[in-house]
């Protein structure tokens, strides 16, 4: 898996250095996720259809938990 850089502080998943610590990530298009429920994630990943964006602006990850939310319980990824 490659590295994983973000900037998003609030997520369950960032660490220091802008490190994303977890399992895995699904990146998929806004328009889908906005619809998606929270159980669907990378875990699931062969479920999700694809879909085309325009630009970075219409894309965003799946995979954001807030910190201290009981969403991050709602799939299966793993905090590293
Ligand atoms: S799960 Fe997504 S939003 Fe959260 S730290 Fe990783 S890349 Fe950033």
């Amino acid at each position: 898996m490659p590295d994983v850089y973000c900037s998003v502080d609030n997520c369950h998943y960032w660490s220091q250095g802008n490190v994303c610590r977890a399992s895995q990530i699904l990146v998929a298009t806004d328009a889908w996720a906005e619809q998606a429920s929270e159980a669907i994630d990378a875990t699931s990943h062969m479920e999700v259809p694809t879909a085309s964006a325009d630009s970075c602006m219409e894309t965003c990850c799946k995979t954001f938990v807030a910190e201290g939310s009981a969403a991050t319980k709602d799939d299966s990824i793993i905090k590293n």
